[in-house]
C-alpha cells in the first residue's frame, strides 16, 4: 500500500486518481496482515485495487468524473466492491474517467484529462482511462472498470496491459453508476492474467440486487490458465481491410496470426459485411439509453443543484446544462433524438432490429470457431486534443470493441508488441458468451 500511494503521489502529472483513501488503505493493509498471521485471510489479501469513479463504495463519494454529481456519497457498495472487500483486498481510491463513462480519451472528464504514463502528450483511451494508467504506473495492482463499448479494452491496449471484458451479465452492475444498460459490463485492468482471473471468480456471479445477472455457476478461472488443444480462430476480413486501421496494428495483428498457424492452430478468415453497421447500430441504442437513464439527474435528488434557478422548469435546465459537460449532453440529445415519436421506428427500431443481426452471424460464427482475432484499436494511442474537436473522429477509435459490446460476448485485449514511437498496440480475442475460462488460458498461451 505504501509503494502504491509513494507511486500514486510521485505521478500526480498522470491525474489517475480523483481520490485516494490512504489512512483507510492503510489501516486495511493492518488489518488483512493480521488476519495472515491467522491464518483467516481472504482471497485477495494484499491485493490493491482501485475502482473507476463510476462504481459506489459505501461511505465514499462518487461522481461519474461529473460535476452534476459533486457532493454525492454512496450508501451502499457495488456489489463487485463489495465481493473485493470481503475477500480483503484493499480498495486504494476512485479513479478518473471520462464523464459517465462517455469518450474514448478521458479528456471528457469534470477532473480534467489524464495522461498515458508512456508519453504524457498522449491520451490514456477510454472511458476507464484512470484505471488503466492506474495499473500500468503501478498506483495499485488491478484495477475495476466498466466497458460498455470498448472502456476496458480500448485504454489497455493504449497503456500496454491487459484488459478483460467479461459476458453481459456475468457480474452484477448494482451500484455502477448506469450508461446504458442493455451494454454496461464491469471490466478488469490487471498486468497479469492470473490477477486478471482470481478477480473475476471473486466478483462474478449471481446477485439478488441485479435480475439482469447471470446464475449459471461461476468457474475457478484461475485453476485453468493453460490451453492445451489446438484452437480454431476465425479472422473478419473487414476487419483488417478497413482504412483507418494503422499499418503497423496490422502487421501486428496478422503477424500474431501467422505465429499461431505455425504453431499448428487454425486460423481462418471469414466475410462479416455487417462490420460498418456496428458502430451506428451502438451509438443510437447507447445514446438512446444513456438519455433515459440520465433523466434521473435534475438537480433534486442527487449532487449539484444550479444556485441561481427560481422555478422548478430552472432547477431542471440549470442543473442539466451547468452540471453535464458538453459530451454527455451531445449524446442525451442524440438519444433523445432517436427516441422521438419522428424517429422511434427509423432509427431506435432499426438498431435494435440490426443489433440481432450482428448478434446472430457472430454467434454463428463462435459455434464453429473458438474465437474471433482483432486489432482493439485502429490506432496507437492519440495526443491529448488531437480528436477533442470531432466527436465523430472520437466514435470511430472504438470500431473494433463495440463489436463485442453490441453482441455481449467476452473480449480481451492483450499486449501485442508495440509501433515505431514504442505506443503499444493491442490484440483483441473474443469468445463465445460464458467461454471466459477458454478466452483467459488462450490470452495466456499466446503472451
Ligand atoms: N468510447 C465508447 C463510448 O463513448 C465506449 C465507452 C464505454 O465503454 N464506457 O460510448
Amino acid at each position: 500500500v505504501k509503494q502504491c500511494l509513494y507511486n500514486i503521489d510521485n505521478q500526480q502529472n498522470l491525474n489517475a486518481f480523483v481520490r485516494t483513501y490512504d489512512e483507510e488503505a492503510l489501516a486495511t493493509a493492518a488489518q488483512v496482515t493480521h488476519k495472515l498471521h491467522q491464518q483467516k485471510a481472504g482471497k485477495l489479501a494484499g491485493m490493491v485495487v482501485g475502482i473507476k469513479d463510476l462504481l459506489c463504495y459505501q461511505d465514499h463519494p462518487v461522481q461519474a468524473s461529473s460535476k452534476i454529481l459533486e457532493g454525492f456519497v454512496s450508501q451502499f457498495s457495488a456489489t463487485c466492491v463489495q465481493r473485493l472487500v470481503d475477500e480483503d483486498a484493499i480498495i486504494i481510491g476512485h479513479q478518473n474517467c471520462d464523464e459517465f463513462g462517455m469518450g474514448s480519451s478521458n479528456e471528457n472528464s469534470a477532473f480534467g484529462p489524464v495522461r498515458n504514463a508512456i508519453d504524457t502528450t498522449r491520451v490514456p483511451g477510454g472511458s476507464s482511462g484512470g484505471s488503466a494508467v492506474a495499473v500500468q504506473a503501478d498506483m495499485c495492482h488491478v484495477a475495476l472498470g466498466t466497458d460498455t463499448g470498448g472502456s476496458v479494452r480500448q485504454p489497455a491496449a493504449f497503456c500496454g496491459i491487459i484488459g478483460l471484458k467479461p459476458t453481459y451479465s456475468r457480474i452484477s452492475r448494482h451500484g455502477m453508476i448506469a450508461y446504458a444498460s442493455s451494454f454496461d459490463t464491469i471490466g478488469i485492468f490487471a498486468k497479469d492474467i492470473r490477477d486478471c482471473a482470481t478477480v473475476l471468480e471473486v466478483v462474478a456471479g449471481a446477485d439478488t440486487f441485479d435480475s439482469t445477472v447471470s446464475k449459471q455457476p461461476v468457474p475457478h478461472y484461475s485453476d485453468y490458465l493453460t490451453f492445451g488443444k489446438k484452437a480454431k480462430i476465425a479472422y473478419l476480413k473487414e476487419t483488417l481491410a478497413y482504412t483507418g486501421l494503422q499499418d503497423e496494428i496490422r502487421l501486428h495483428t496478422t503477424a500474431t496470426m501467422d505465429a499461431l498457424k505455425q504453431a499448428g492452430h487454425q486460423v481462418e478468415a471469414i466475410d462479416f459485411p455487417l462490420l460498418e453497421y456496428v458502430l451506428p447500430t451502438y451509438y443510437v441504442l447507447t445514446t438512446a439509453e444513456a438519455s433515459a437513464n440520465l433523466a434521473r439527474l435534475d438537480g433534486v435528488r442527487y449532487g449539484y443543484r444550479s444556485p441561481s434557478a427560481h422555478t422548478i422548469e430552472e432547477l431542471y435546465t440549470k442543473t442539466r446544462s451547468e452540471g453535464f459537460g458538453q459530451e454527455v449532453q451531445r449524446r442525451i440529445l442524440l438519444g433523445a433524438f432517436v427516441l422521438g415519436a419522428n424517429h422511434y421506428e427509423d432509427c431506435y427500431i432499426k438498431a435494435k432490429k440490426i443489433r440481432r443481426l450482428i448478434k446472430d452471424k457472430l454467434q454463428a460464427i463462435l459455434s464453429d470457431y473458438d474465437f474471433i482475432l482483432l486489432p482493439t484499436t485502429p490506432s496507437t494511442a492519440f495526443k491529448i486534443g488531437f480528436n477533442a474537436h470531432d466527436p465523430l473522429a472520437m466514435y470511430w477509435a472504438d470500431v473494433y470493441t463495440t463489436l463485442a459490446s453490441v453482441a455481449g460476448l467476452p473480449a480481451i485485449s492483450i499486449p501485442n508488441g508495440t509501433d515505431h514511437q514504442n505506443l503499444p498496440i493491442g490484440l483483441q480475442i473474443i469468445a463465445n458468451s460464458f467461454e471466459e475460462t477458454h478466452l483467459l488460458g488462450f490470452a495466456n498461451y499466446i503472451m
